[in-house]
């Protein structure tokens, strides 16, 4: 397959762009793979990338049910971004974002990776210190952080709500430069090119439906297209995680529920930044083609559905009007949900399972998006090594049963509250 550059565009524009070769093959599933992936989305995509390109396993499937993104990875808000305060979370984030840095090299692909920084807004003294306390533990971590006071927001976001009668006052903010955007479906696209390049069968249209088992190992997926073979089996399906694994018999600690994002008729750029709103669940952005992209809380109550409810429309616009007082006149363009997999403490599951040959890739709650390419690198070397790389060792499962749970929030076993 032909590299792409501007070379490549001028000769395919020379020739009426009729000899572009598909980004990816479109195989029939062989009888059998070394690893198989379930999940064509982002991350599963980029396990099945990093197996190939950096353990040289190249014997490997990803199997969608659906189309490649069509899950949370297209559905999602696109925000990435490292500032965490917890070692586990520092750790892997950070990998992720610097390898965000040079992923669109690497992939041959624009991913549209933006660093456009990423805002937390904060309303309260008390919110002020929880920043400061968070910054300084970033830059302990080597992580860039920036705590900013109201005039340095005022004169980054002029738009934000500084009048005197602001419902929620605007006292600083925490800014991570290096955060950003991405294009959500360049990102799948780009991986899927990436995998496949190297030998990785992707197939779309197929569902894994069931196991068949020999003791405490996994010889087999079932699927729509037939039964397939494999010598190692990596969940990465998201929301659907609890759905797969009870085929297996396993009650894992996560909760499907729904999320939201909304876009608006699109406006010439006057959002330069990610900015979320310190009093409300409430973020925003402005797309390359001018959209407003923002959202806010889950739906709050378990669904496979997606698509959510009329009051977290309500919610999410009131909490935008309090943040940017001129997106009232705004017209709503269009709205969806995906299914997020909320896990118990609000931070990622990467690591082994109980079944001797399934490896587990979960629990990404409201930010796997930001997590892609590190969670496609740390899962690949969990599958390859039959062990956690130091940076995904303390995401392991059994850390609820150890009690280490990673509590970013500090809110509590409750995945509506993370
Ligand atoms: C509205 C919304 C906004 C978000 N905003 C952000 C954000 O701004 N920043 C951020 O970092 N994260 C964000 N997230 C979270 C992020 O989108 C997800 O955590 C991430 O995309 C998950 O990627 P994934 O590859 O694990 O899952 P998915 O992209 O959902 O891929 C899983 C795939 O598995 C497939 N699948 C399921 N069951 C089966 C089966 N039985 N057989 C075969 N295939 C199957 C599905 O069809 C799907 O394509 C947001 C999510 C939503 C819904």
């Amino acid at each position: 397959m032909s590299e792409y550059s501007v070379f490549s565009l001028v000769r395919n524009a020379l020739t009426g762009h009729k000899q572009w070769q598909r980004a990816w093959r479109d195989p029939e599933p062989k009888p059998s793979y070394d690893v198989i992936i379930v999940g064509g989305g982002g991350h599963g995509l980029a396990t099945a990338f990093y197996l190939a390109k950096v353990h040289g396993i190249r014997n490997v499937a990803v199997l969608e049910k659906g189309w490649l993104g069509g899950g949370n990875t297209g559905r999602n808000t696109t925000i990435v971004r490292s500032n965490y305060m917890l070692d586990d979370n520092a750790h892997f984030y950070e990998k992720s974002l610097k390898l965000w840095e040079q992923l669109s090299h690497e992939l041959n692909f624009n991913v549209m990776f933006s660093q456009r920084g990423v805002l937390n807004l904060a309303h309260s003294d008390g919110q002020m210190d929880r920043y400061a306390r968070r910054g300084n533990s970033m830059r302990l971590n080597g992580i860039d952080a920036e705590l900013l006071d109201r005039k340095q927001v005022m004169k980054m976001v002029p738009h934000l709500d500084f009048s005197d009668e602001a419902r929620f006052p605007i006292y600083g903010g925490l800014l991570q430069p290096r955060g950003g955007t991405a294009r959500h479906d360049a990102v799948a696209w780009g991986l899927a090119r990436g995998a496949d390049r190297l030998g990785v069968d992707i197939i779309q249209n197929c569902e894994v439906t069931g196991f068949k088992r020999s003791g405490d190992r996994i010889e087999a997926v079932e699927t729509s297209r037939g039964t397939i073979g494999c010598g190692k089996v990596g969940f990465a399906v998201a929301g659907n995680t609890g759905y797969l694994a009870s085929k297996l018999g396993l009650k894992l600690p996560i909760e499907s529920h729904v999320l939201q994002a909304f876009v608006s008729e699109p406006l010439k750029p006057f959002f330069d930044h990610v900015v979320t709103f310190g009093a409300e669940h409430f973020y925003l952005s402005q797309s390359d083609k001018g959209g407003l992209v923002f959202g806010g809380d889950l739906d709050m109550y378990n669904s496979y559905a997606q698509r959510g409810n009329m009051p977290t429309i309500d919610h999410v616009m009131r909490a935008g009007v309090a943040m940017v007082p001129a997106v009232s006149r705004l017209r709503l363009l269009r709205h969806w949900g995906g299914v997020m997999d909320m896990s118990m403490d609000g931070s990622p599951i990467i690591g082994k399972s109980p079944i001797d040959n399934l490896y587990l890739n979960c629990g990404w709650c409201y930010g796997g998006f930001k997590a892609t390419p590190g969670s496609g690198w740390v899962f690949a070397h969990t599958i390859a090594e039959d062990e956690p790389h130091p940076i995904n060792a303390g995401l392991r499962l059994d850390r609820f049963e150890r009690g280490h749970i990673i509590d970013e929030e500090a809110t509590g076993p409750v995945p509506g509250h993370h």
